[in-house]
C-alpha cells in the first residue's frame, strides 16, 4: 500500500495508537471510579524493576510478580519495547518534549545514571533495602493519580509530585529521563544485554551502541552493587534507631518498609477509614511520603483488609481477613492521668468500641473506683479505642507501635 509515492508504514500509525490506548487504560486502572476497585495495583506490578527488586528484598515471589513475566519475556526479545509501546510516562514525556522541538540533547555524551541507580537498588535489595525503588516511573504515575483522593488535602497532593517533577525535567532537558535516568529503562537494557551482545557479535558490525548496550566492566557493576548493599546497611541501621510510626496491617518490619514501599499511594486510596496518611518526616528522610496510620475519628476496621490487596511491591503483605485481624499494628495504652473514668466521670467509650473485647474494666480502691486496662493478647492496635476516646487535645487511650512478632488471638 502506498500513499503519495511513499510506502505506507504501519508502525507509524500503530505505535501512537497503541501508546494512547495504553495511556487511557493506565489512567483507568490507576484511577478507578469506585473505591472498592483494586485495579490500581496492576500498573506498578508489571514493572520488572519493581517485581525483581522487591522479590529480592522480601525474599519471596508474590503472585503479583507474575504480572511482570510477560514484560520480561518481551524485553528479552524486543529491547526497550516497553518504553516504545507500554510506558504511559514515556508518552507523556514525548508530548512535553514537543513543546521544545529544537532543544538540543546534551545528554548524548553523559553516562547512564539509570544503570547505576539500578545496580545500587539491586545491591541494596540483597540486604532488604532497595535504595531507589521509589523512582519506578509506573509507581510515580500511580502516585500522581492517587494523590487526588478524597478528602482533597495539600498533604496528600504532595505524594503526587513525582510525575510533575519528571515532566518538568523533560521540559528542561528533553528525553533525559528516558535515555539516561529511568531505572526501568535501565532494567530493560540489562535484560536485553546478552541477546543484543550475541546479535551484534553474530553480525560482527556494531555502529554506535545504544545507551547501556556497551558492556560495562563487570568489576564496576559489582562495585556498584556493593555500594548499594553498603548504603542499605547504613540506612537500615539508622532506621532501627528511629522510633517507627504506625504502619498499615501486614507491613514489613520498619527497617525494610521504607525501602520496599514505592509510594504509589494505592493503600491510602482504598482505605475506607482514611486513616492512611503520608509520613511527612516523622520517621526520618528515608520514610518520607510512606504510609502511616493516624487514628482521628476512625480506625482500622475489623471487616477490612483492602490495603493488603493493593500493594504492588510487597511492603504490605497480602493477608486474608482472618490473618489481618490477628496481625499486630501496635498496642493500645491508657494514660490513667487523662482517663475520665479514673476521674470518676461516666465514660466507657473505649471498652464499648473495641471490636476485639481487648479492654477490660479493673476495680481499684477496694472496689470504689474503676479503670480500663488493655489485654495485650487480644489488642492488635486497630485504634478503635483511640478514635472513640473523648479526651482532648490528647487522647487518654493511644496506640503505640509494636513489633509484629506478638501474636493476638482474634478470630
Ligand atoms: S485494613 Fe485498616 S488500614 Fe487497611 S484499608 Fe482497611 S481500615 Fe484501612
Ligand atoms: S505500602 Fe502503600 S504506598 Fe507503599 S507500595 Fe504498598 S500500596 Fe504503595
Amino acid at each position: 500500500m502506498k500513499t503519495s509515492g511513499q510506502p505506507f508504514r504501519w508502525r507509524r500509525v500503530l505505535r501512537p495508537a497503541v501508546r494512547w490506548l495504553v495511556l487511557v487504560a493506565a489512567v483507568a486502572l490507576a484511577w478507578p471510579l469506585r473505591q472498592e476497585s483494586f485495579t490500581s495495583v496492576l500498573l506498578p506490578a508489571v514493572s520488572p524493576f519493581v517485581a525483581v527488586a522487591s522479590a529480592i528484598s522480601v525474599r519471596a515471589v508474590g503472585v503479583l510478580a507474575l504480572l511482570a513475566v510477560p514484560v520480561v519475556v518481551l524485553v528479552l526479545v524486543f529491547h526497550r519495547w516497553f518504553c516504545r509501546y507500554g510506558c504511559p510516562v514515556g508518552l507523556l514525556q514525548e508530548l512535553v518534549a514537543r513543546l521544545r522541538p529544537n532543544a538540543g540533547k546534551p545528554w548524548r555524551k553523559w553516562p547512564s545514571l539509570g544503570h547505576w541507580l539500578l545496580l545500587l537498588t539491586l545491591g541494596g535489595a540483597l540486604l532488604g533495602y532497595p535504595l531507589f525503588l521509589w523512582l519506578d516511573p509506573l509507581a510515580l504515575f500511580n502516585g500522581f493519580l492517587n494523590a487526588w483522593r478524597r478528602p482533597l488535602a495539600l498533604v496528600t497532593l504532595l505524594t503526587g509530585l513525582g510525575l510533575p517533577a519528571l515532566l518538568l525535567l523533560e521540559l528542561a532537558v528533553p528525553r533525559l529521563w528516558c535515555r539516561r535516568v529511568c531505572p526501568l529503562g535501565a532494567a530493560q537494557d540489562l535484560l536485553a544485554g546478552p541477546r543484543r551482545w550475541w546479535w551484534a557479535k553474530s553480525r560482527a558490525k556494531v555502529t554506535e551502541p545504544a545507551p547501556g548496550a556497551k558492556a560495562k566492566p563487570g568489576r564496576r557493576r559489582v562495585l556498584a552493587a556493593l555500594a548499594g548493599a553498603a548504603g542499605a546497611l547504613t540506612i537500615k541501621s539508622a532506621r532501627g534507631a528511629t522510633p517507627p510510626p504506625l504502619r498499615p496491617p501486614g507491613s514489613l518490619d520498619e527497617p525494610r518498609f521504607t525501602g520496599v514501599c514505592v509510594r504509589c499511594g494505592n493503600c491510602a486510596q482504598v482505605c475506607p477509614s482514611k486513616i492512611i496518611q503520608p509520613d511527612l518526616g516523622a520517621s526520618g528522610a528515608a520514610g518520607l511520603l510512606t504510609p502511616q496510620l493516624r487514628f482521628g475519628d476512625d480506625y482500622c476496621r475489623e471487616d477490612c483488609h483492602r490495603c493488603n490487596e493493593v500493594c504492588p511491591s510487597g511492603a504490605i503483605a497480602r493477608l486474608a481477613l482472618p490473618d489481618k485481624r490477628r496481625h499486630v499494628i501496635g498496642l493500645a495504652m491508657v494514660d490513667l492521668d487523662r482517663c475520665l473514668l479514673v476521674q470518676g466521670r461516666e465514660c466507657t467509650a473505649c471498652i464499648q468500641k473495641c471490636p476485639y473485647q481487648a479492654i477490660a474494666m479493673r476495680s481499684t480502691d477496694g472496689g470504689f473506683s474503676n479503670e480500663p486496662c488493655v489485654v495485650p493478647d487480644r489488642c492488635n492496635g486497630c485504634g478503635a479505642c483511640e478514635a472513640a476516646c473523648p479526651t482532648r487535645p490528647v487522647r487518654a487511650m493511644r496506640v503505640r507501635p509494636q513489633a509484629a512478632s506478638r501474636v493476638v488471638q482474634n478470630a
